[in-house]
C-alpha cells in the first residue's frame, strides 16, 4: 500500500473492507458537463474488487475537501446506478473558508456480487 488512505476501520484490506462481498464491479463517470477533464477517458473509472480505491479525486481543480468515498459508496448503496455529487466546495484549502459547493457529480454504476451467508 503506498498513498491510498485506509479504508473503514483503518484497514487496508479489501478482504477486511468488503467482507460479505465476493466480488464487485464499479464503474464511475465524473465531470458530466465537461467542465474540468479536457480528454473523456479522464472522466471514466472502472474499478473492481482487487483494485478499488478508498477515495476517488474530484477532477475539479479549484475542489476543496470534495471527491467520492468509494468505499461507502460500495457498502451503503444498492447495486445499480446511483449519482451522487461532489460534496467539496470551493474554497481554500483545510476549509477556513467556505466556497461555493462543488458543481462535479459522479454517476456510478455499481454490481457486486455478495457471498452466501455461511462463508462470511
Ligand atoms: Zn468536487
Amino acid at each position: 500500500m503506498t498513498t491510498s488512505r485506509p479504508f473503514l476501520g483503518e484497514t487496508t484490506d479489501r478482504e477486511k473492507a468488503f467482507p460479505d462481498i465476493e466480488s464487485l464491479e464499479l464503474n464511475v463517470v465524473q465531470d458530466p458537463y465537461e467542465q474540468y477533464a479536457r480528454q473523456a477517458w479522464q472522466r471514466e473509472g472502472r474499478y473492481t474488487k482487487a483494485n478499488i480505491p478508498r477515495h476517488l479525486a474530484c477532477l475539479n481543480p479549484r475542489c476543496q475537501q470534495g471527491g467520492l468515498d468509494l468505499q461507502q459508496a460500495v457498502l451503503f448503496s444498492s447495486p445499480g446506478q446511483h449519482s451522487y455529487y461532489c460534496n467539496g466546495h470551493e474554497g481554500t484549502p483545510k476549509g477556513r473558508h467556505k466556497g461555493d459547493p462543488c458543481d462535479n457529480r459522479f454517476d456510478v454504476t455499481l454490481t457486486i456480487v455478495r457471498r452466501p451467508v455461511g462463508e462470511r
